[in-house]
């Protein structure tokens, strides 16, 4: 018989349960016992949902307090000296110090956080050292096994590969990933498949995403294998399922079936071509873990075409070696979709969240074991439902397909190069050398989300709300003005995010209430879900542009999230290529900066900080993807003259591998993240000849501190290293939006000075060379 099995479930808890008991902890309100028991509820609630959807191995292991990268460093001890020896009170104390750099009243600095591959999911960097040794110092895994086998589930432990998860550390001196110390993990390892064996576990899964990545030989398939040859021996009674997702595994799948492991988890919704491969070449007697439901997204399943699928497995192999699972962990989507009573309800029974994911599984793997006739109605059902949604007048607008269709080479382009627009834009704007300007926001304070919540409560309505903005604004730009910054904006205090301000005023967008998904630790997003063609109906940021400019003489820059963030950061419709989408998208925004142009605006900003983040885990699938990329940030910002100058901004980012694309986007000016780095970033710019204006942030925005003139002053004389002085912008690293205002001020006042400095010593340089 098929079973029907999940990968891993989202542990934010259906309404955040776990945001709120961690948060309340780390405030001092909330007891550590608190939070324990907090934690369990939610695991419990959460086998509990998955057993009654039907699935027959439900994961354990898959919980966490922040994140599961650093619960395996946790697990396996894997603790730098400097969390050591603050000597923390508690196992929970060191633990957050170590995801947040401050627990029970002390500090330090943090592990490194980055994306989970190509999702919006952050873990923290492990950081080796070449003398580490790994302990299994906690007994975790084992716990939450029997805690759920306590309580009559059939569980099925998740641990972090070896291999995946050297990958994903980095050693301690050098930065680099530390996978020479394969086979300094294999005690560790063994000791916990041993503990886990009898603590009666039948199966293990060993997540090793890894596999569908590119080694460029940086992975031995002979010591990996050597590696699982030893796993495999030390615990002989349970059995290995490695897990694999996020792509198709290529070339690494000879090297997955030749590891002496008892069952291999496929992702069959980003590779459905691997499977024939996988099932001619499969050994016999392993099990095949089809993931057939996609764990990236919010759409039903076409259940007859991956019933297709596993009948196609089913024929090759016997049923009681098929597993049928999602794609990947359910980790990134959200839990339910039966709490959205808001949702348009033709939207609405298109989609499928966590539990509902599994119920599909579940009725996937009864049509395998009772034939389709046992779930003729629900596959019926099913099909009626992609068919309403495939011809739904939703989901098409002829107009937006048409303009598609229509868009030319010159659409694509702006009048003239670069070289040409630098001068009519100086003849109009009158900027001084070293120009100073800021990435958008600033601080949203907290009577700024006070009076959000109240418009959105109908405590206070619109025009009051409009009123409270006004002011808001005018508040910045006097502050601006004050500070002798050159290039003003309005703040963007009328936004809550920058991706969902612009989702709620476009066609084609849904919101629900509580599609929490988890970012990183206690930070949830519930991003917006594009279900049809985009349109923007009407302008959505002029109204607050306008009024800004018309409280100041100086240059009010137009702010707009570009097309790749927005779609990046949005559950994209899966029935056209994420390509088409964003092409829409970059039409919308091309609309709103024409009309933006013309009410006067001189200088609008498209910010792209999600551009890198959208780059496949391959990268033979780059050039296509920064094409269309690059391709729709051109669409947006090339519809007006030469005299309109338009910004770009990107951050969290390295940007050496995609500098061409950047250049390729052409954009006046780009402002990059670059004072945590030190400048760094600039060395690709300078290699690549990057032929446009430049901003290297030189105000770390993520720290309260304050830099001073003397420190950017020597930022920007390493900038002038690799930027000319006439291509050379001042401005911070990133929105000021989560800084305060007694912070910003004197640290954009020392940016200003800054900028003051370099202008003086220029002009002295100039003096010198005329005498
Ligand atoms: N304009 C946005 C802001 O200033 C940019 C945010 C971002 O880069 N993530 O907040
Ligand atoms: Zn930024």
């Amino acid at each position: 018989m098929a079973t029907a099995t999940n990968l891993g479930f989202p542990r934010i808890g259906a309404n955040r349960e776990l945001k709120k008991a961690v948060e309340a902890y780390w405030s001092g309100k909330s007891s550590g016992e608190n939070l324990l028991a907090a934690a369990s509820d939610i695991r419990r609630s959460n086998w509990r949902l998955q057993a009654d959807a039907g699935i027959e191995q439900i994961p354990t292991g898959d919980f966490s307090f922040y994140d599961h990268v650093l619960d395996t460093a946790f697990l396996f001890d894997l603790i730098p000296k400097r969390f050591r020896e603050l000597k923390p009170a508690s196992d929970l104390d060191l633990y957050f110090l170590m995801a947040r750099g401050l627990a029970g009243g002390q500090q330090t600095q943090a592990l490194e956080m980055t994306k989970w591959f190509d999702t919006n999911y952050h873990y923290l960097v492990p950081e080796i050292g070449s003398d580490q040794h790994f302990t299994l110092a906690r007994n975790t895994a084992t716990d939450h096994f029997l805690e759920a086998a306590q309580l009559g589930y059939a569980a099925r432990p998740v641990i972090l590969g070896p291999v995946s998860f050297l990958w994903l550390s980095k050693s301690a001196s050098d930065g680099s990933k530390p996978l020479h110390l394969l086979d300094r993990t294999r005690d560790a390892y063994e000791e916990l498949l041993r503990r886990l064996a009898s603590a009666g576990a039948a199966w293990v899964q060993m997540d090793e995403p890894v596999f569908a990545v590119d080694w460029n030989g940086r992975i031995s398939p002979a010591a990996l294998k050597q590696l699982y040859e030893h796993l495999a021996a030390a615990a002989p009674g349970v059995k290995i399922l490695l897990s694999t997702y996020f792509g198709p595994l290529k070339e690494n799948l000879e090297v997955a079936l030749a590891l002496p492991v008892h069952g291999l988890h496929l992702d069959l919704v980003r590779g459905p071509e691997q499977l024939e491969h996988a099932l001619r070449a499969a050994p016999s007697g392993l099990t095949l873990s089809l993931g057939l439901i996609d764990g990236r997204n919010v759409w039903r399943a076409d259940l007859a075409r991956a019933l297709s699928v596993a009948e196609q497995a089913a024929a090759v192999v016997s049923a009681d070696r098929i597993m049928v699972a999602p794609s990947c962990s359910l980790l990134h989507v959200p839990v339910d979709l039966d709490a959205e009573d808001a949702l348009e309800p033709e939207v609405r029974e298109w989609l499928a969240f966590g539990k509902q994911k599994l119920q599909e599984v579940s009725l996937l793997a009864a049509a395998l074991n009772k034939g389709r006739k046992a779930v003729e109605t629900e596959l019926k059902e099913n099909a009626a439902v992609l068919a309403r949604r495939n011809s739904s007048p939703l989901v098409r607008n002829p107009a937006v397909r048409d303009r598609i269709s229509s868009i030319t080479a010159a659409d694509r382009s702006h009048n003239s190069p670069y070289s040409i627009r630098k001068q009519a834009q100086a003849s109009t704007l009158h900027l001084p050398a070293f120009p100073t300007t800021t990435i958008g926001s600033f601080p949203q304070t907290g009577q700024l989300r006070r009076e959000r919540l109240r418009r959105k409560n109908g405590v206070i309505g619109e025009e009051d709300y409009k009123t409270f903005i006004r002011k808001e604004i005018e508040y910045a730009i006097r502050r601006q003005e004050e500070i002798g910054l050159d290039v003003l904006v309005h703040g963007e205090a009328e936004r809550n995010d920058m991706v969902e301000y612009f989702g709620e005023l476009l066609e084609g967008f849904a919101f629900t209430k509580n599609g929490w998904v988890q970012s990183y630790g206690s930070r949830c997003v519930k991003p917006p879900i594009i279900y049809g063609d985009v349109l923007r109906r009407s302008a959505m940021t002029v109204d607050w542009w306008s009024f800004a400019q018309s409280l100041t003489q100086r240059p009010v820059k137009g702010m707009l999230t570009g097309p790749v963030t927005i779609l990046q950061w949005s559950f994209v419709r899966d029935d056209q290529p994420r390509r088409d989408t964003c092409m829409q998208i970059a039409l919308a925004v091309r609309d709103e900066v024409v009309g933006l142009e013309a009410a006067g605006c001189r200088v609008i900003q498209i910010d792209e900080p999600a551009l890198r983040e959208g780059l496949p885990l391959r990268a033979a699938d780059a050039p296509a993807y920064l094409s269309w990329a690059v391709d729709c940030f051109r669409i947006a910002s090339a519809g007006v003259a030469d005299s309109t100058q338009i910004h770009t901004h990107m951050c969290y980012a390295d940007f050496n591998d995609i500098v061409d694309a950047i250049a390729a986007m052409d954009a006046d000016v780009i402002s990059l993240e670059s004072a945590r780095s030190q400048m760094v970033l600039l060395e690709a710019f300078q290699k690549n000849r990057y032929p446009n204006e430049l901003g290297p942030g030189v105000y770390d925005i993520h720290s309260p501190r304050i830099p001073g003139s003397s420190e950017m002053v020597n930022l920007l004389h390493r900038a002038l290293a690799v930027i000319p002085p006439e291509r050379l912008w001042v401005n911070p690293d990133c929105g000021l939006k989560t800084r305060q205002w007694d912070e910003v001020v004197p640290a954009l006042q020392n940016m200003v000075a800054a900028a003051r400095t370099l202008r003086s010593s220029a002009a002295r340089d100039e003096v010198s060379s005329r005498r």
